[in-house]
């Protein structure tokens, strides 16, 4: 026996979980060099965008109170327009989530009696009560702002004619979701978002477009930005935090846009000169600087859990092969036990309540039971290794995040070994 091999079974990786996962990982080798070239690129990038701004030692000072003059967090918000190559941009520990983030887009800009429109089908499950499409107070709807959604072909792309039809007067924004959350649609790539841009912009180039970006920064070698967003929307608890920022959102985009998302944020007359950063600052530049890394990592364990459970004959989304545009990996697993088994496994393997098991439960913003597996330093992060399973048919579960690829691959062998000791996988399939 090896001494990693012993070191596996350690941590609880049978012989047989463990050599599967080896034979997998060795034909990936051509993949993740890939993703280590768009990291090197990416992390260029970002090194670019902070010698271009000079950001200096006092960036990181404690600023309380109004925050007026609060330097660390100008200079951060001219690095994020610098590296997403925008105008201006709105990166704050007072913009909570990635979805206050997007309410807060959204409201800054459309006004009573506008419309919002998707053409790319039903939104991520929180947007459902920003917009009022589930009834909630303080939506959209409740503003009397009305929304359209426009259903996605049989192939998960966008339907144009029926696009073109949704278009009215009153549509004043289009909002883009590049990850597929908890669907099982495609994720879109940064150059198909282009596409879709510029043909709404061909027929109504006043309509602002706006992308919730959330899961897919510094995946690609461009960000949907460079392809005509307005808008571009995240949270700094997933790819852009690195996995240091403790919380955050970001906006960035077309200057008169920030600027409007500002004074939302904050007040009207105030916008973005109060908001003291306190001391969250060398969390968020550090955490931007190791983004490229951490996504990759994040990146590798999407394709290595997508290969280990296609190989186990499970229908996985995307494919094995296929190019990424996301951190989130897809698995159906067809039961609510295999749902279970696969998220205990993600927690067993966690730096951070590694003993603690994860039940179904109802979650505020979701519409049926969900279960999470989560050990994070910081609460909810998942740019962390994590699961999310909604208990609901296709019963399928979301896998995304690792700080590092050696955790991922833990996180999935473990899964896969949850999965065989709960006996909802059967022994003969891991070959
Ligand atoms: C995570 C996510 C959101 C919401 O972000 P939270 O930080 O969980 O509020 C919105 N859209 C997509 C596509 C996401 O993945």
């Amino acid at each position: 026996m090896t001494d990693m091999e012993k070191m596996y079974q350690e941590l609880g990786i049978s012989k047989k979980v463990w050599e599967f996962g080896e034979k997998v990982e060795k034909k990936l080798a051509e993949r993740f060099q890939e993703f280590d070239r768009t990291a090197e690129y990416n992390q260029l990038k970002v090194l670019h965008a902070m010698q271009k701004n000079k950001v200096n030692e006092a960036c990181f000072n404690y600023v309380s109170g109004y925050g007026y003059n609060d330097m660390g967090r100008d200079t951060l918000e001219a690095v994020y327009a610098s590296a997403f190559h925008t105008e201006a941009a709105l990166v704050r520990p007072q913009i909570t989530c990635g979805t206050h983030a997007l309410a807060l887009a959204l409201s800054a800009i459309l006004r009573p009696g506008d419309e919002l429109l998707s053409p790319v089908g039903k939104p991520y499950d929180t947007l459902e009560e920003v917009i009022g499409i589930r009834q909630s107070k303080g939506s959209l709807a409740e503003y009397g702002i009305t929304y359209k959604q426009v259903e996605l072909l049989e192939d998960g792309y966008f339907d144009y004619p029926a696009i073109e039809r949704a278009l009215n007067d009153r549509t004043k924004l289009v909002t883009i979701q590049r990850s597929k959350g908890y669907q099982t649609r495609p994720s879109y790539s940064v150059e198909k978002i282009g596409e879709l841009i510029a043909f709404i912009k061909a027929r109504r180039p006043d309509i602002i477009c706006m992308v919730d970006n959330c899961y897919g920064e510094f995946v690609e070698r461009i960000e949907p930005s460079d392809v005509g967003a307005d808008m571009i929307v995240g949270s700094l608890i997933k790819n852009p935090g690195g996995g240091l920022a403790p919380i955050g959102g970001y906006i960035a985009g077309k200057e008169e846009l920030i600027e409007s998302c500002a004074y939302r944020l904050t007040s009207p007359g105030l916008g973005r000169e109060v908001g003291a950063s306190l001391g969250v600052m060398t969390s968020f530049y550090q955490g931007f600087f190791l983004a490229p890394t951490v996504t990759c990592g994040a990146l590798k364990g999407a394709v290595f859990a997508a290969n280990i459970y296609e190989q186990l004959g499970y229908t996985v989304v995307p494919d094995g092969k296929e190019s990424r545009h996301d951190i989130i990996q897809a698995v159906k697993l067809g039961t609510p036990e295999g749902v279970i088994a696969f998220c205990k496994g993600i927690q067993a393997a966690a730096p951070v309540d590694s003993y603690v098991s994860p039940e179904p439960w109802a979650m505020p913003g979701y519409d049926s039971d969900v279960i999470m597996a989560a050990g994070a330093f910081v609460q909810g992060s998942s740019i962390e290794l994590s699961a999310d399973g909604p208990i609901k048919p296709p019963y399928a579960v979301y896998f995304q995040g690792g700080l590092t690829w050696y955790h991922a691959k833990l996180g999935i062998l473990k899964s896969v070994q949850a999965m065989l000791d709960a006996g909802v996988l059967e022994e003969d399939r891991v070959v």
